[in-house]
């Protein structure tokens, strides 16, 4: 039988929608005797059957099987390409129209999110030799590909006074319920920013940076990512312990009747999360556990503003305060923007309970209900200044 939830449909709209990509087993993981568990059927449809013991091939000895429903579902055989064009590549236009769109990589350690979200690393060899959109670019270096393509024409096409499009980006990670920022390391946990009418307007004092083109930002990317917190648990040796958060801004400016600026903006966040895999797996201790509850109260504090997303009845319920990650995320939950989860699972026996509790997520999310708004702004709201000036203080004092 298929679960699904009230709403089968969740790319109702074309707000929302929640993708499984099954990578394929490592050849450690085969040598090693694992069995997969899990089976994609057509493009929708991921099964996952527990066995009586790991390991097990005999039909008697497998349990029972469950089955969920998604908008899109990846077997170990579709390429980036593929999952790109069909998950993010879809928002192009959405964000070059003046919408937020959010993407995420949710799953345990070793599932796929870093290969899904930035690919791997012949992705740079591709790149020199100038084959953009191989099978190794993950979905960020594509959706940036195309966001610039886009803006180029927007820029060729334009035809208001005074017409610029132009980029920035921030990056940064959340490492034990604190907010660092990647591409200016200080040390300083940074506020979210929110502001009674805009809602969450950012983070107070995070770097950005403008980029003519997706290289530019790729190597920020690379530069911030000598700067996140990476550690070996007995699940992945680079465990991501933090979640990542690519921030990618696109202004549209120009000048109204009265010669007055006008700007829009659109706003993609592109999230790879830490693992979802529950602490007692890792055989972590010490500050190893403590990052690994800070995880996990994170993606709990997401799980629930899911679930309060999802039950639909209201948005006060959604506590996004009980995490820095949910708070962060709270206006791109909330529906101000667009939403893309891609559940990542890897396919082995060994890991059934992960794999499911990512199925489960993921079949929850579905429900979510997401009504984006397109938001102009009159020049940019500096509501705040006072705090982005202590900031830029602590940070002065600190580097000097
Ligand atoms: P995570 O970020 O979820 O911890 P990774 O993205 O680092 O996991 O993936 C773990 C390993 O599996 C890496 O060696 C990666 O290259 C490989 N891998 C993940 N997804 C795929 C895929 N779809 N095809 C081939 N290899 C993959
Ligand atoms: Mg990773």
């Amino acid at each position: 039988m298929v679960n699904k939830c009230a709403r089968t449909a969740s790319l109702a709209g074309n707000n929302m929608l929640v993708a499984v990509r099954m990578r394929p087993l490592s050849r450690k993981e085969i040598q090693g005797g694992e069995k997969s568990c899990c089976q994609v059927v057509g493009n929708k449809i991921v099964a996952i059957t527990k066995a009586k013991r790991p390991g097990a091939v005999l039909k008697s000895e497998m349990g029972s099987v469950n089955e969920y429903q998604f908008d899109e579902a990846f077997d170990e055989k579709v390429p980036q390409i593929e999952v790109y064009k069909r998950t993010a590549a879809r928002l192009i236009p959405s964000v070059l129209e003046g919408f937020n769109v959010t993407v995420f990589a949710y799953g345990a350690t070793g599932a796929g999110k870093t290969h899904t979200m930035m690919g791997s690393e012949r992705m740079d060899a591709e790149r020199a030799t100038g084959a953009e959109g191989g099978q190794t670019c993950g979905i960020i270096p594509l959706t940036l590909i195309d966001i610039f393509k886009g803006m180029k024409q927007k820029q060729a096409e334009a035809d208001l006074p005074d017409e610029k499009w132009s980029l920035s980006v921030s990056y940064l990670e959340v490492y034990n319920e604190k907010i660092r920022d990647l591409l200016e390391p200080s040390g300083i946990n940074l506020p979210v920013q929110e502001d009674p009418k805009a809602g969450i307007v950012g983070v107070g004092g995070l770097a950005k940076r403008t980029a003519a083109n997706s290289d530019q930002v790729m190597e920020l990317l690379r530069y911030g990512n000598t700067n996140r917190r990476t550690h070996a648990t007995d699940a992945n040796a680079t465990s991501s312990r933090s979640h990542a958060v690519l921030q990618i801004i696109m202004s549209q400016s120009w000048s109204n009747s009265k010669g007055k600026n006008i700007t829009r903006e659109s706003r993609v966040n592109l999230i790879d999360l830490a693992g979802s895999e529950r602490a007692g797996k890792t055989n972590n201790r010490g500050k190893r556990l403590q990052e690994g509850a800070n995880i996990n109260r994170s993606l709990l504090a997401l799980a629930n503003c899911i679930n309060a997303l999802a039950q639909g009845t209201t948005r006060k319920n959604a506590k996004y305060r009980d995490s820095k990650l949910t708070h962060l995320l709270k206006s791109s939950l909330e529906g101000q923007c667009k939403l893309i989860i891609i559940a990542n699972i890897n396919p082995s026996d060994q890991m059934f309970e992960d794999s499911h509790n990512t199925l489960k997520y993921a079949n929850r999310a579905k429900c979510m209900k997401i009504d984006p708004k397109v938001v102009r702004l009159q020049e940019r709201d500096l509501a705040w200044p006072e705090r982005e000036k202590n900031l830029q203080r602590q940070r002065e004092a600190k580097q000097s």
